[in-house]
């Protein structure tokens, strides 16, 4: 299946700055035979710092028309208001984003929802700042409601508190979480937001496609040193197509193999999930006994001793840990029934 690429400056900056990057980034695609789905670029950013340059607003939408008009490339921007909204169906731009500053307030997003209703737009939902699967979820079914022409969603990390390797955590349970509630949603990663310094973009883009995403969303800028935003995140367009040439894209087509280690799988899975019931039964007898005894609920000797028995040296440290926690979470449930 054919990656959806997405590619852009994180801002426009002035007429010249977008077509200088365009122009290399179309020489790039022509050089290397790849396709553009999209030329990304904000003309309304919103910055955490007031003094910090926050696009140019409506004046760049007709550059960005005029990047769709030369190199044929859909064009797409961010959207934080249904103003803005009305201004990009204007200008002819038809796909947009919504931005993980705006996912956190659902008052907004649904502005926005309303304001795309039963229109022809693509909307990309990137995911909210916070870690939160339900907000971004909900966010995404305000756009699938609104009946547009396509919904895709963005992960582009998330600000969880900590101090992080990359700008923003991961938490690839999240996107995983989506895409398991939404199969046919595609989603892209966006590596540039999330790593925040262009040295982790190749390495975050292939784990996403180790995950089965549908494509990547980079930015991409002529002469990065130079950016008003995320300056350290921009690859130029001849790093980006070296990055794109050498990643690994997935396919996602039906495999006997897979299907048959998948039987038998499901058939561990079950016997597993018909000896905890049974062993859900022993503990019940065990409670009994107890309590007709009068023996406390919890005796940690034995347990020690049940958990030296199931971990074995020389297991490999993950599976020991896996071990270890899925242990304790047997041992609590099975103490929190004998309560
Ligand atoms: C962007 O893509 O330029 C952007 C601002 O993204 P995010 O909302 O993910 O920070
Ligand atoms: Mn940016």
């Amino acid at each position: 299946m054919k990656p959806i690429l997405i590619a852009g400056p994180c801002a426009v900056e002035s007429e010249e700055q977008l077509f200088a990057t365009a122009e290399q980034l179309d020489s790039e695609l022509r050089s290397h035979a790849l396709t553009l789905d999209c030329f990304r670029a904000g003309v309304w950013k919103p910055r955490s710092n007031p003094n910090s340059f926050a696009g140019l607003g409506k004046p760049a939408l007709p550059w960005l028309a005029a990047v769709h008009a030369r190199y044929g490339w859909n064009v797409c921007t961010e959207v934080l208001t249904p103003h803005h909204v009305e201004l990009c169906e204007k200008a002819g731009i038809t796909t947009l984003w919504v931005g993980a500053r705006t996912g956190v307030n659902p008052t907004e997003v649904q502005k926005l929802a309303n304001a795309v209703q039963h229109k022809p737009f693509t909307i990309l939902v990137k995911n909210p700042l916070v870690p939160d699967l339900k907000l971004w979820t909900g966010n995404v079914e305000r756009f699938l409601k609104a009946d547009v022409h396509k919904v895709m969603a963005v992960h582009r990390g998330f600000a969880d508190g900590n101090e992080n390797v990359y700008r923003n955590a991961p938490c690839w349970e999240i996107p995983i979480g989506l895409k398991v509630q939404f199969p046919d949603l595609p989603i892209l990663c966006d590596p540039s937001h999330l790593c925040g310094d262009t040295t982790w973009i190749p390495q975050i883009a292939q784990i996403a496609l180790n995950y089965g995403f549908d494509g990547i969303m980079t930015e991409c800028h002529y002469n990065p040193e130079a950016a008003l935003s995320d300056a350290q995140q921009q690859l130029t367009p001849a790093q980006w197509a070296q990055m794109i040439t050498s990643l690994s894209f997935k396919i996602n087509a039906p495999n006997t193999d897979l299907v048959k280690q998948r039987a038998l799988l499901e058939n561990i899975d079950t016997q597993l999930s018909q000896l905890l019931a049974k062993r859900m039964e022993v503990v019940d007898q065990i409670a009994r006994i107890k309590k007709e005894n009068n023996l406390p609920v919890v005796q940690p000797q034995q347990w020690q001793q049940v958990k030296e028995r199931y971990i074995k040296e020389g297991q490999d440290s993950e599976f020991r840990e896996f071990l270890e926690r899925f242990l304790e979470l047997l041992h609590q449930a099975s103490v929190n029934r004998q309560q």
